[in-house]
Order: structure tokens, then sequence, then C-alpha cells
């Protein structure tokens, strides 16, 4: 998705990030959320960049492998994620709860989310 300015230095950019993050915060943090010990194996952008470059260099989360597919699933089906944090919040900054948007706006496949008290 970055196309042409990809290449070797990217990668090498990325996979050193990566590392960075995975040493930083060894442990899925959704998984540390529900009271889970899981080592993380992704080093997740907290906002999706979609090749944004100001949003590639945001902030990153790390996840397990299930957390991460689950939660871009999700993420790239209707622009936000619904984990919710241990605060009772929801964790993805792009959550109608942070952005205001009204929930029969995103639709209605909103099925097990938990609204924040
Ligand atoms: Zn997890």
């Amino acid at each position: 998705m970055f196309g042409s300015r990809g290449g070797p230095s990217y990668d090498r950019h990325w996979a050193k990030r990566r590392a960075v993050q995975l040493a930083q915060e060894p442990l899925c943090k959704m998984c540390l959320d529900d009271g889970a010990l899981t080592p993380a194996t992704v080093a997740d952008h907290i906002t999706p960049h979609r090749g944004d470059a100001r949003l590639f260099y945001g902030p990153l989360q790390s996840l397990c492998k299930r957390h991460h597919d689950s939660h871009k699933r999700q993420s790239e089906v209707r622009g936000f994620g619904s984990h919710v944090g241990s605060d009772g919040f929801p964790s993805d900054p792009a959550h109608p709860w942070y952005t205001g948007r009204r929930e029969k706006e995103v639709g209605k496949q909103s099925g097990g989310q938990r609204k924040p008290a």
C-alpha cells in the first residue's frame, strides 16, 4: 500500500520499529484488558494508516495475532474497532464514542458491542 515509496529502507525501518514496540510492550494489550497474559506478535497502528505517512508514524500497540486479525477486520468493515478496555471505554480513537458519530449512522453490525456507561 506504500507502492513505489516502499522498498528495502521502508522494510528495515518498520522491522526496527516493530521490534522496539514488541520489546517495550511484550504482551497483547487487548488480552491484558481481558486479564490474560498473551505474548504479542504484532505491532499494530492504533490509528489505521491506510498509507498515510503521518499516521504511519503515529503510535503503535502490541497485539496477539488473534486480536490483530479480528480488530483489523472489524475496523476495515466499520471504520473503527469496538474493543472496550478495562476502563470501560473503547480503545479505538476512531470509535463513534470519541468522534461523536451516532451508532445508527454507522450501521447495525455492532452486535456484541458494550456501551460505555
Ligand atoms: Zn490478544
